[in-house]
């Protein structure tokens, strides 16, 4: 439950800090990138509390990741990078909480 909340807390400190002139629409921004769990729905179960996200599912794949940082130094997709690159890091995170790894 923690894990989840913090998906919308860490944006949230983020905006408040960094987009504090165009808050709604960087947190917006940042919350859609949570779809890219929509990965999930692939896997056999949709959800299993024990299993780390990193480099299991299609979009988690580690490659991405380097993807989804690169992403953040680009001016236009640099909600999109940020948002998707917190998401990994809180996953990541998880990984390490439950499995002891950062990645499959
Ligand atoms: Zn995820």
């Amino acid at each position: 439950m923690l894990h989840l909340a913090l998906h919308f807390l860490v944006p949230a400190l983020l905006v408040s800090l960094f987009y504090r002139n165009n808050w709604k629409i960087a947190y917006f921004v940042m919350i859609v990138t949570m779809l890219v769990d929509i990965d999930h729905l692939l896997a056999d179960p949709i959800y299993s509390p024990n299993r780390c996200s990193i480099g299991f599912h299609p979009l988690h794949q580690v490659w991405l990741v380097v993807l989804y940082v690169i992403l953040c130094f680009i001016p236009k997709t640099r909600l999109v990078g940020l948002g998707l690159s917190i998401h990994m890091l809180l996953d990541a995170i998880d990984c390490q909480v439950t499995n002891g790894v950062w990645a499959n």
